[in-house]
C-alpha cells in the first residue's frame, strides 16, 4: 500500500540527501536519464541533480516546450539540528556535540528524545562518507539532557521563548567518569571518531552532519488512522508528488516537471533553494540542448507553467483551538489543502493565488471526486509562514499551495493521516495530466 511505501521512505529518508538518493533510484528504474547526459532527441524523460540536495525531473509532452509545464514542487529539507564545525567539547567526564539547529523549532521538544546522526563528511581527497548512527536496533542513539522536575522550581516560570536557550542544544555522546580533564577526554573521544569512522577532527569542517529523532515512522492510534513520523513537512507531500510523477511515463500532452528542493525551512535562500536560477538553469539546459530553441522560449515556458507548491499545512487541533478560524482551517484526513495564500499580517510574503487558476484545479479535483480543503494556515495576526510559492510566481507561472494538513508541524514527531497521502497522491497525478 502507497502509505506502508510511505512509511518506509521517511523512516529511512531523513536528510535532503537522502531523499534526493531515494528519488534518483526511483526515476532512474523508471527510464530517466540525466539532463546534461550526451544530448538524445528521442529521449523524453529526463532528470538533474544540484548539489546532491536539489532535484528537477522532466517528462516531456506533445505540446512545444513554449506552451509551458505542469510542475509539483516539494520541499525536502526539514526542521532539525544541525553539528557545528568544531562540535566537540566535554565537561565533568561527559562528551557532547555543540549544534545549531536549522529551520523552525520548538527548543524544548528535543531534550530527552533519542536522537540520530544522519550526513556526510568531505575529506580532503575528494571522498564524502556518508553516515548514518542511531537507526540500526544494534546503534546507539544520542540525547540532549533535561532538569529534573525536583529542582526546576524557577525555570518552570520563565517564558517558553527563554526557556532553552539555542546553545544549549548539546547533543550527549559519551560519558567517561575517570576523564575529569576535559581537554584530555576530548582527544580520546576525537581518537574514537578517528578509528571507528575514519573521521578526523578537522574533517568536521566540512561535513554536513544533521542530528533527528531516532527510530521509524510509525502507525498512530488504536484505528491505525495515522501516521506519526520525523520530517513529514515537507516529505509527506514530496513522496506524494514523486508518486504521482512516475505514475505514468507515457508522454503527456504537456511537459510535466518534478521539483524537489532544499533550504525552505529557512527561506528558500542558497544554491539548492527555490529563490535561486536552479529551475530556469534547468529549464534552459531543456530548451537549448533538447529543442534548439531560444531565451525566449525559455521564459515562455516558465510563464506559461502551472505550478503546485506542494506543502503541508497545520492541522486543526481542538486543544489550540482558539489559534485557529474554525471556517478556514484544514483537518486530518480530509484530503489535500489548497491554500491561496501563506505568510503573515496583512499578506506580507504571500503569493495570493489567482482566482482563475484556482477554479482550474478545483474543477479538476471535483469532477475526479478526490476531497479536498480550503484553509489558511490559522487565525489572522496569530504567526504564520511562507512557502515557496512566492519564488515560482515571480515567473509569472499560476502558483498555488496544496499540501497535507499535519498536526504538530515542525515537531520532531508529526502527525498525518494516513488517507490524506492516497489523496494527495490523486490530486497530484490529476494535476498533472491538466491541459
Ligand atoms: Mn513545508
Ligand atoms: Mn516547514
Amino acid at each position: 500500500m502507497l502509505q506502508d511505501d510511505y512509511i518506509a521512505f521517511i523512516s529511512k529518508c531523513k536528510t535532503e540527501r537522502e531523499c534526493i538518493e531515494f528519488v534518483k533510484r526511483e526515476l532512474d528504474s523508471c527510464g530517466y536519464v540525466p539532463l546534461t547526459d550526451k544530448h538524445d532527441k528521442n529521449k523524453r524523460l529526463f532528470y538533474m541533480i544540484k548539489m546532491n540536495k536539489a532535484l528537477i525531473a522532466f517528462k516531456l509532452g506533445k505540446q512545444p516546450i513554449s506552451h509551458g509545464m505542469n510542475i509539483l514542487c516539494a520541499h525536502v529539507d526539514s526542521p532539525r539540528l544541525d553539528i557545528k564545525q568544531n562540535p566537540i567539547f566535554t565537561n565533568t567526564g561527559v562528551a557532547y556535540l555543540n549544534t545549531h539547529y536549522y529551520g523552525g523549532i520548538r527548543k524544548y521538544q528535543w531534550l530527552t528524545l533519542p536522537l540520530a546522526i544522519h550526513g556526510v563528511v568531505c575529506k580532503k581527497n575528494g571522498e564524502t562518507k556518508s553516515v548514518v548512527i542511531g537507526e540500526k536496533e544494534s546503534d546507539p542513539v544520542f540525547c540532549i539532557s533535561d532538569l529534573l522536575p525536583h529542582l526546576a522550581k524557577e525555570q518552570v516560570t520563565k517564558k517558553v521563548s527563554e526557556f532553552v536557550e539555542g546553545e544549549s542544544l548539546d547533543v550527549i555522546i559519551g560519558n567517561e567518569p575517570d576523564m575529569k580533564d576535559n581537554k584530555k577526554y576530548k582527544e580520546k573521544i576525537l581518537e574514537v571518531i578517528k578509528d571507528k569512522y575514519q573521521i578526523e577532527d578537522k574533517d568536521f569542517y566540512s561535513s554536513e552532519l544533521e542530528i533527528v529523532p531516532a527510530g521509524p515512522a510509525r502507525y498512530m492510534g488504536l484505528d491505525k488512522s495515522m501516521i506519526l513520523g520525523y520530517g513529514q513537512d515537507d516529505r509527506c507531500c514530496a513522496f506524494s508528488a514523486l508518486k504521482a510523477f512516475v505514475a505514468d511515463n507515457d508522454t503527456p500532452e504537456i511537459t510535466q516537471c518534478l521539483l524537489l528542493v532544499d533550504k525552505e525551512e529557512i527561506g528558500s535562500v542558497g544554491a539548492t533553494g527555490l529563490n535561486s536560477h536552479l529551475l530556469e538553469n534547468a529549464v534552459s539546459e531543456l530548451v537549448y540542448n533538447h529543442y534548439s530553441e531560444n531565451e525566449y522560449s525559455l521564459r515562455k515556458c516558465l510563464e506559461n507553467s502551472n505550478i503546485l507548491s506542494c506543502d503541508v499545512t497545520s492541522a486543526y487541533d481542538s486543544k489550540y483551538s482558539d489559534r485557529f478560524d474554525m471556517d478556514n482551517a484544514s483537518f486530518l484526513g480530509q484530503g489535500p489543502v489548497l491554500s491561496k495564500f501563506t505568510g503573515y499580517g496583512g499578506k506580507y510574503e504571500a503569493n495570493d493565488a489567482n482566482p482563475e487558476y484556482v477554479a482550474k484545479i478545483r474543477s479538476v479535483l471535483e469532477s475526479k471526486n478526490i476531497p479536498y480543503q480550503v484553509a489558511e494556515l490559522g487565525k489572522v495576526d496569530a504567526g504564520g509562514g511562507g512557502t515557496i510559492a512566492l519564488y515560482a510566481a515571480k515567473y509569472g507561472m499560476n502558483t498555488i499551495d496544496m499540501g497535507i494538513s499535519v498536526m504538530s508541524m515542525h515537531s520532531p514527531w508529526e502527525i498525518i493521516n494516513a488517507k490524506d497521502i492516497e489523496y494527495t497522491f490523486q490530486a497530484y497525478k490529476e494535476f498533472l495530466s491538466l491541459v
